[in-house]
């Protein structure tokens, strides 16, 4: 079974007893909670899309270790093409779902993981790569979602891993055995790590010979045992409990986030990917946060298309889509959208292989993507805001519209142009809610900020890579200096 249905997908993660928390409550069935279930959704979407033909070339790749026909998002990049197909994957389930769908991290994690064990491998004549070739098969073969974890909690942030207060402050081997070894820590803002069959855990920074520890990658299934999850809250959670799905804005989709703590957890030896050697783990982050720096230029370019479509309907309700600043400024949003996009190819197209011969992208580029990606979502919000009009954040609730005495009047007052049914003007406004400062708001906007590294660690990447030198001597050729 390589490629599974939705349905199938749904049930099979029914069927991990994981351990979630949620407002201070263990959640019995997290794929039926109204908060999480969405979430579960937009997972699913990467299951129902690669069933169907017209999408069967983004979603789907032929395996070239099984021959079988995969879900892209198991797959290993072997060319640039790959690359540019991956982003074009994520924008297409960004504008399916508007919001985050969580499976790009284990796609990224695989790519990061498989190029690092080779070289690892090379160097120490140790077996990390022979785990994660068998590990991936498995994860291929019955088309697992996996999460990658790599976020410690990090405690002060000016200390190194082994010099913090309290010692778990990033995740460690606390125990050494023959059969494997026992880690603790936590791992924060775990995308759809409750969405997940497996988690793929790797260090969260470049480490020294001190940090020994620390340096250590794995795979683990979601329910193994010491292993529990505890939801983060988002912007208007709890009007999912409430029935109203006009007020939900995004009716069937969502994100999740969660801590995830590693209570003691056994990993045995054939799922160990780095275990002590430090100066592999920078190059496993380099190349995961790179690969997920690529992924803003697909996932969130689909998101905001969603926008931009929303907030020119929301003009049309409102009677103003001939106003020429509207049409300007809904211009200025699909240029600062299509600029990420182009970031997000760039980057795919100038990729390059590995020792592995797996392709990475250009990590300059990459970089460049992301930085982009903190900054002009914000600037897209702006704009739909400003043409959304107050009434986003001012309109009566569902309950309000449907009440017999009530509701009459919100139909009346509330319209916009006479042949557009006010019930449409509200549900697109509560759209643009969602998305500008609902829970969609946490994938789009502050995810846009830190997800997949702060705008800092982009500018320290861009430093590295930006051979100042070369362009020194440039500008000394041209000025006659030898
Ligand atoms: Fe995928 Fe984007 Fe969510 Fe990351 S933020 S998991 S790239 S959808
Ligand atoms: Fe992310």
């Amino acid at each position: 079974m390589a490629l599974m249905t939705g349905s199938q997908y749904v049930e099979s993660i029914r069927e991990r007893t994981m351990e979630v928390y949620m407002f201070g409550k263990k959640i019995q069935y997290p794929t039926e909670h109204p908060i999480l279930r969405p979430s579960l959704n937009s997972v699913k979407m990467t299951y129902d899309l690669a069933q169907l033909p017209e999408y069967q070339d983004l979603m789907t790749v032929i395996s070239p270790e099984t021959g079988e026909r995969i879900n892209r998002f198991t797959h290993i990049h072997r060319s640039t093409e790959d690359l540019i197909k991956k982003v074009k994957m994520q924008r297409l389930l960004g504008q399916k779902t508007g919001s985050c769908f969580q499976r790009c991290v284990g796609m990224d994690a695989f790519n990061a993981v498989y190029s690092t064990t080779y070289e690892l491998d090379q160097q120490y004549h140790t077996h990390y790569f022979e785990n994660f070739i068998k590990f991936m098969l498995h994860c291929k073969h019955l088309d697992l979602t996996v999460d990658g974890a790599m976020t410690d909690p990090k405690g002060n942030r000016s200390l190194p891993p082994h010099a913090q207060a309290d010692p778990d402050l990033y995740l460690r081997v606390v125990e050494r055995r023959d059969d494997g070894i026992i880690v603790r820590g936590a791992k924060a803002h775990q995308t759809g790590a409750i969405n997940s069959h497996e988690l793929i855990i790797m260090p969260t920074c470049s480490m020294g010979p001190e940090d020994k520890d620390y340096a250590v990658s794995f795979a683990v299934p979601v329910d193994a045992k010491g292993i529990f999850m505890v939801i983060g809250r988002q912007s208007c959670d709890t009007r999912k409990l409430e029935n109203c799905p006009m007020d939900v804005g995004n009716v069937q989709f969502g994100g999740v986030e969660a801590l995830v703590v590693f209570d003691d957890v056994f990993i045995p030896n054939e799922r160990i990917f780095l275990n002590g050697e430090t100066e592999f783990a920078g190059m496993m982050v380099e190349r995961f946060a790179g690969y997920h720096r690529q992924s803003y230029g697909g996932c969130k370019v689909g998101v905001g298309d969603v926008l931009i479509g929303a907030a020119a309907l929301a003009a049309d309700y409102n009677g103003v889509s001939k106003a020429s600043h509207i049409k300007d400024k809904l211009i200025e949003m699909t240029h600062l959208n299509e600029t990420l996009f182009s970031c997000g190819i760039a980057c795919s197209a100038e990729g390059c292989p590995t020792k592995s011969g797996n392709y990475l992208i250009d990590l300059l580029l990459a970089n460049v993507c992301k930085q982009n990606i903190t900054r002009y979502p914000y600037e897209i919000v702006r704009l739909a805001e400003d043409i959304a009009g107050g009434l986003m954040v001012t309109a009566p609730s569902e309950a309000d519209f449907k009440d017999s005495k009530i509701g009459p009047y919100i139909e009346k007052y509330l319209k916009g142009v006479a042949d557009i049914p006010t019930e449409n003007r509200l549900r697109i406004l509560r759209l643009l809610e969602n998305l500008c400062l609902g829970t969609a708001a946490v994938g789009y906007l502050t995810e846009s900020m830190h997800g997949a590294g702060s705008p800092q660690a982009q500018r320290i990447m861009i430093a590295r890579q930006s051979d100042l030198s070369s362009k020194k001597d440039l500008a000394k050729n041209l000025a006659g200096i030898d």
